[in-house]
């Protein structure tokens, strides 16, 4: 666990600047974190659903998943025209 002599506090890595520096005093007080590691700050969602390529137009609903829906409206139709007949 890396610890700052300046602040005399232990730091958990993840509550630590993501080059190491003590978030208080902004010192070095651990090797920067490999960048494959996952944090708040470094996190890219948009990345992650679309892929590497960043084409966000790329993205398409499956045909199953359309049939599901149309399937879905069509039963709930049915049903609210079911309650007034
Ligand atoms: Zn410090």
């Amino acid at each position: 666990m890396p610890y700052c002599e300046d602040c005399a506090k232990y730091w958990t890595p993840s509550a630590m600047n993501a080059d190491g520096t003590c978030p208080s005093c902004g010192r070095v007080v651990e090797a920067p974190q490999r960048q494959s590691t996952v944090t708040a700050k470094n996190l890219d969602l948009k990345q992650l659903a679309v892929g590497a390529d960043g084409d966000v137009d790329d993205v398409k609903a499956p045909w199953h998943f359309k049939l599901l829906m149309v399937l879905l409206v069509a039963y709930l139709g049915w049903r609210i025209v079911d309650l007034f007949v």
